[in-house]
């Protein structure tokens, strides 16, 4: 039977049926009654069966190298934190979590550092993801509240979108808009975007804006709705403060806004007018907006605008955040960021730390914010932290100044580590391991973009001793002292609690109410179906919208215009000319450790890249598929060149992706500068000043083997999975002089492997193949150049059957028969259609995707590739034209 779960990637929290079958495999598919999804899923969704194996699992509690029992673990964590509040004080220690956690995880998390040990010295990696927008709604609201919910999407005539790739990112927001725009094609869609991303497949304008110029963009468009008597009085009078100090500094200077954002008059004033004139305008806004240092002035900047039209809270209305995570909401209400305390509750309010340190019987509350995330691997690094536990995530990948991440650790005196994962870039640092319980395995909730909570439940069994989150921080403060607070014996009974908190002495004056669920008995927990918050207790589900009539969270029930001021121009810094953008591809999660099992997303893009303008590349001597390096003033990251004219001149994109256990030297938050938000500490993760150069290599190469590949000796090189085994991109500075024992040690051939050797006397390249018996045991193409061999069907080889010698020479010639056409670079990634599978498909009369998907089932299943299918439609179209 399949049981009603829910996705752990983004934060727009689809609901997923898995399905275990009699021979262990997983299925999954959309659930089509949860209401973030109805039924859909992305690529990540839909192959998230082929990640729940339990290939690499930390499957014991660990200090060192040595497996422990989990007493001998825990009382070794709770005696080091012990000792060290001892002899240093509350603030000697933190905790690291996670958006990946459950909101029950959090809260005990949060729970033993605030009230228990008395610090506030616990963050989260969602403050890499969405801490500006925490601050701009707390500004502006008083609260951290998201007034609307995904069906505004469906019901807005315009939807503007900035800084947010949701077609990747957000893929099934994405296929709610697109599906909407069918249905309505009267429906606009701006992108506001230095890239021309995937997204702006269904925009009908894409503002290709300059990096950080969003503030300038809305200040101008506030002007203009004043300007051109588009401002709904009524509401700014009735429910809002600091309307004129806010208009006042938008200043009056077109030019002025056209200068600061990159764009022409005619693109402005499109823009500003299609605003001006659609009432029910949503502005989607995503990690473009966030990470940035000026990110909480965007924040603002977009919510003057709908809080100067009274465009809140009413259908089809409002600012709206979305998160990158799954649990981000749900860390966000229990107060997993260290400037905010449990509830949705201030930290600097002393009545809000009364109200909490009564409800938890808490011996100590901390009343002061602890360390945004930065601040606080700083403080690791400098020692005045000398305890850290770090649940659910990979600093040493995702942290900027990710290398210092690594040296604050490694001089740690004490590093804790909660993992899934036995081998991470992060947990080779750590003193103890303790083996956590994956998705599927584990039990509790989530809260999405649109505050809607969904159950995570538990269809797997843990492997070896892994356990819950909640479960190992409520031992170790049983051990430090503090069981009577922590003796929950189930995820229901924590959640129980933390809706009584919600409740606790609320009496409407906090948005987060959910004491409906008060004393929820484990059946009901089991059974819970995905809500909205708020539910207070007593009464029937209330709107699932905020601010219509305005009662905001402020003491005077009025929202805070913002007075933003134009950011001041950043200093161009001759050294590093560039600006890097960082962010996520379509198929892969954070630091890849579940979606680098699965050869169908490793497909998709298999290398690290660095986006980079025709113009810049020309430059730099630069030729697509090349190696560059990417580096600024804290590292260096080397990634495959692509060069395309979506990308801005000055500008290069970078994915977060690639780890040390994935490729030599691809972690790019090794290169981004610990700069931050100084309202949020969210880091800059998108402008950091870099130098690009080309990588002078005198070896490519690609190879595809059965097992996993010895990491070769090169300067560049990333692995990857594929159906039959694994696939390896390389390139170095020098040529291998002895080829076969180079095959021989990469392919880690055994000897009575039969190698077939081509040499191609004219280029000097090499390729050489090796079988046992009929079998292809792997194959290694080595050139001066790039290698051109199609990767798809090379990787095809490795379950082939080779008996026939010439099907072996096609093998080492690279180059399939005149009966195997060549599919292309893989754009679907549930039925593995490649580029020129679609191409061929246009071009005997496809015009469609729908015809496309007709004829070759590209992106007829999860939908993530149909805007690569229409840029492909469109391609051969001007290609036709010409
Ligand atoms: Fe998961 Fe995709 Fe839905 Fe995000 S959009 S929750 S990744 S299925």
């Amino acid at each position: 039977m399949a049981v009603c779960t829910t996705c752990p990637y983004c934060g727009v929290g689809c609901g997923v049926l898995a399905t275990v079958h009699p021979d262990g495999a997983v299925t999954v598919k959309g659930d089509p009654d949860h209401p973030a999804n109805f039924g859909r899923l992305c690529s990540k969704g839909s192959a998230l069966g082929e990640t729940v194996n339990t290939d690499g699992r930390l499957l014991n509690p660990r200090i060192g190298d040595r497996a422990v029992s989990w007493d001998e673990a825990l009382a070794q964590v709770a005696d080091r934190f012990v000792a060290t509040i001892r002899d240093y004080g509350p603030d000697s220690v933190a905790f690291y979590v996670s958006g990946q956690i459950t909101t029950e995880d959090y809260y005990v998390a949060n729970k033993l550092m605030k009230g228990f040990i008395g610090s506030a010295n616990i963050d989260t990696n969602s403050r890499l993801c969405m801490a500006s927008s925490v601050a701009g709604h707390r500004r502006a609201f008083g609260s951290d509240t998201v007034p609307g919910s995904y069906e505004d999407l469906e019901q807005a005539d315009l939807i503007v979108l900035v800084g947010s790739n949701l077609a990747w990112c957000h893929p099934v927001l994405y296929q709610r808009i697109a599906a909407a725009r069918n249905k309505r094609p009267d429906l606009k869609v701006v992108l506001i975007d230095p890239r021309r991303t995937m997204t702006a497949d269904i925009a009908d304008l894409h503002l290709a804006i300059r990096p950080d110029g969003d503030v300038s963009l809305f200040l101008g468009l506030l002007r203009y709705l004043a300007d051109h008597d588009k401002l709904d009085l009524d509401y700014i009078e009735a429910h809002t403060n600091g309307f004129e100090e806010a208009l006042e500094t938008c200043g009056h200077a077109p030019v002025a806004v056209a200068a600061a954002t990159g764009l022409s008059q005619d693109e402005l004033q499109r823009f500003y007018a299609l605003f001006a004139d659609a009432e029910k305008t949503v502005t989607v806004y995503s990690q473009g907006v966030n990470q940035s240092v000026v990110g909480t002035d965007k924040v603002n900047a977009i919510i003057n605008c709908h809080l100067a039209t009274g465009r809140i809270g009413r259908p089809g209305m409002g600012p709206f955040s979305v998160t990158g995570q799954p649990n981000a909401m749900g860390g966000r209400e229990v107060g997993g960021l260290a400037n905010m305390l449990a509830a949705h509750m201030d930290i600097e309010n002393p009545e809000h730390c009364d109200t909490v340190g009564r409800f938890w019987s808490a011996p100590t509350i901390a009343d002061r914010a602890g360390l945004k995330a930065v601040d606080m691997f700083r403080a690791v690094a400098d020692g005045r932290i000398k305890a850290i536990w770090i649940m659910a995530t990979n600093p040493v990948d995702s942290m900027p100044d990710a290398d210092g991440v690594a040296a604050a650790l490694e001089t740690c005196p004490f590093v804790v580590v909660s993992d899934v994962i036995a081998e991470t870039d992060t947990t080779r640092l750590a003193d103890v391991r303790l083996p956590s319980l994956a998705w599927g395995e584990k039990d509790g909730t989530v809260t999405n973009s649109e505050r809607r909570i969904s159950r995570q439940r538990t269809f797997l069994e843990g492997p070896g001793e892994a356990r819950a989150d909640w479960w190992q921080m409520a031992e170790v403060a049983k051990r430090m002292g503090f069981g009577h607070a922590f003796d929950w014996t189930s995820p229901a009974e924590i959640f129980s609690e933390y809706a009584a908190l919600t409740a606790f002495e609320n009496n409407g004056v906090r948005d987060l109410d959910i004491g409906a669920y008060a004393g929820i008995e484990s059946d009901a927990y089991n059974s819970l179906k995905p809500f909205q918050w708020p539910q207070p207790a007593g009464v029937s589900p209330i709107s699932s919208r905020f601010f219509a009539n305005g009662g905001f969270f402020t003491p005077d029930r009025k929202a805070r215009f913002v007075a933003v001021k134009t950011p001041a121009k950043p200093v161009e810094q001759d050294a590093y000319p560039f600006v890097l953008n960082t962010g996520r591809i379509r198929d892969h999660w954070h630091t890849m450790t579940r979606t680098g099992k699965s050869p169908r997303l490793s497909g998709h893009i298999a290398e690290p890249f660095a986006e980079l303008h025709p113009g810049d590349a020309d430059r730099l001597g630069v030729a697509d598929a090349d190696i560059v390096e990417v580096s600024s003033d804290r590292g260096v990251a080397r990634v495959r060149a692509l060069v395309t004219e979506r990308q801005l001149p000055g500008a290069v994109f970078v994915p977060m992706h690639w780890t040390d256990q994935f490729s030599a030297c691809a972690r790019i938050d090794a290169v981004v500068a610990p700069v931050t938000d100084p309202h949020s500490g969210q880091p800059a993760s998108k402008a950091t000043a870099v130098v690009v150069r080309r990588y002078v290599a005198a070896l490519f190469g690609f190879a595809i083997m059965a097992g996993k590949p010895n990491r070769p000796d090169a300067d560049y090189w990333t692995i990857g999975r594929i159906a039959a085994g694994w696939r390896l991109e390389f390139a170095h500075s020098q040529y291998p002089e002895d080829v076969e024992n180079f095959a021989r040690k990469l392919l880690g051939l055994r000897e009575r492997a039969q190698l077939l050797v081509f040499r191609d006397g004219r280029r000097g390249d090499h390729r050489i193949a090796a079988f046992e018996e009929s079998r292809l045991a792997g194959v290694v193409y080595l050139s001066t150049q790039p290698v051109a061999v199609s990767r798809s069907w090379a990787i095809e080889q490795l379950a082939a059957d080779h008996d026939d010698l010439s099907a072996r020479w096609r093998v080492v010639a690279g180059r399939p028969g005149a009966d195997m056409p060549d599919k292309g670079a893989i754009i679907c990634a549930c039925f593995g259609v490649g580029a020129n599978e679609i191409e061929g498909a246009v071009r005997s009369g496809c015009d469609t995707v729908e015809a496309v998907g007709k004829a070759t089932c590209a992106g007829t299943n999860c939908g993530s590739c149909k805007s690569e299918i229409r840029e492909i439609i469109d391609d051969c179209r001007i290609v036709a034209a010409e």
